[in-house]
């Protein structure tokens, strides 16, 4: 490591993660999942947790070659079926309202050559026993946080242009740095002014209540419907106590819940998204009454045909979020081949699941009572991003008149 200061701004991190990220209180029991290439951070941030008053911090260790030896060699039966002390786990941490804290720092080709049927196979298992917790997260009922940290596999497919591991690694953990802020002199005032941005954006949207976006720029004319009493949100968030926590650093979107069965026209992707240890490239999607009715990719075409056939949902959207193309993610013009930070480079949406806090009242309706506010249920949640400069957004009020909110990609 030749980054200059490079503990100090680690430890800086550490404390935004636990004190920003999810705004650790005193009794708070922490989940920290993170790999075992980074437990340097990994007792930073546990450090810091209890600093601030953790009654508990409890750091879920994982391994990229172990999962890619269960993935490939693991008998059958393990793969679909998650076992149930696993699932009582999760559950418990969803009975003491346990905050959780994702350290994301895999490979994006980590799985590459795994036999997509047993990833699709133990995804799809995963994803039901870990059900509560989902809907506990996505609820915004326990405080959560998907920060990042740059590993060797990771930072080789952002940098490759550059002559060593060492130095990959250095630039990755550079971009992670300047884009959490870390660089400024107290970066927990700093996100608490960027927070502030963003909301007044949400705020303004809201007001508006449109019935709709109508998205155009080459290979896209795309109308999205938007549910009455829709809410966009911004940056932090607020938990079933009421404490504020920041979902994603960096973030740089404003997003809401589209209205799964009003999706029209055509959509083309221009960034490439890592799933399921995967890339896909080149995709394009034709929609109708909110459906994919048909859909292409030049690149990893058969993981995105497994992730649409997920369930009924993986076929609708579930997410609109808006960030403007001069955001300094998009500005590096760096391929992450990681959503956390392409999705802030770049407007996206996103198949699957829809978030309950993004209709009024949400937090407290049934699955049925979503479904039928038209916001969109499903096993999966997965971004993808659209945005360019040539982007044009315009949303649709009740009366049919039209209101330009993003021209060449930015804020009208
Ligand atoms: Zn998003
Ligand atoms: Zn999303």
């Amino acid at each position: 490591m030749t980054l200059e200061n490079f503990n100090k701004n680690l430890e800086k991190y550490a404390r935004l993660i636990a004190e920003v990220g999810v705004n650790v209180q005193d009794g708070h029991t922490v989940v920290l999942q993170i790999s075992v290439d980074q437990a340097p951070l990994a007792r930073l941030i546990t450090a810091e947790a209890y600093k601030l008053g953790a009654a508990e911090v409890q750091v879920q260790w994982t391994d990229e070659f172990v999962q890619k030896e269960f993935l490939s060699f693991a008998d059958e039966s393990r793969i679909s079926k998650i076992p149930q002390y696993k699932i009582d786990q999760s559950d418990s941490w969803v009975e003491q309202g346990a905050s959780r804290i994702s350290v994301v720092s895999s490979d994006p080709g980590a799985l590459a050559g795994v036999d997509s049927d047993r990833v699709a196979a133990y995804q799809m298992a995963a994803g039901k026993a870990m059900m509560n917790l989902r809907k506990a997260t996505q609820a915004n009922k326990v405080s959560w946080t998907v920060v990042a940290a740059a590993s060797p596999g990771w930072a080789s497919k952002v940098f490759p242009d550059l002559a060593t591991e060492e130095e990959q690694v250095d630039a990755l953990w550079d971009e992670i740095f300047k884009t959490t802020r870390i660089y400024s002199a107290d970066p927990v005032a700093t996100w608490q002014a960027h927070d502030k941005t963003l909301a007044t954006k949400a705020a303004e949207l809201n007001k508006e209540q449109f019935t709709a976006l109508h998205y155009t720029a080459p290979g896209t004319d795309l109308v999205i419907g938007l549910p009455k009493n829709h809410l966009w949100e911004g940056a932090g968030s607020f938990n079933a106590r009421d404490e504020k926590f920041m979902a994603n650093m960096p973030t740089e979107e404003v997003f809401t819940a589209p209205d799964s069965r009003r999706v029209d026209g055509y959509i083309s992707s221009t960034k490439p998204l890592s799933y399921a240890g995967t890339i896909i490239s080149g995709m394009k999607f034709t929609f109708k009454d909110g459906r994919v009715e048909d859909f292409s990719a030049e690149q990893g075409q058969e993981v995105l045909a497994k992730l649409l056939d997920t369930d009924e949902g993986a076929k609708h959207l579930g997410e609109v979020a808006l960030v403007p193309d001069p955001s300094p993610i998009s500005q590096s013009g760096i391929i992450f081949y990681n959503t956390l930070f392409d999705e802030n480079a770049s407007n996206h949406l996103a198949f699957g699941s829809a978030y309950a806090f993004n209709l009024q009242n949400g937090t407290s309706m049934s699955e049925e009572e979503l479904a039928e506010a038209g916001l969109n249920r499903s096993q999966t949640h997965v971004d993808f991003m659209v945005g360019s400069d040539k982007m044009n957004i315009d949303g649709i009020r009740e009366d049919g008149s039209r209101v330009p909110v993003f021209r060449n990609g930015d804020w009208a």
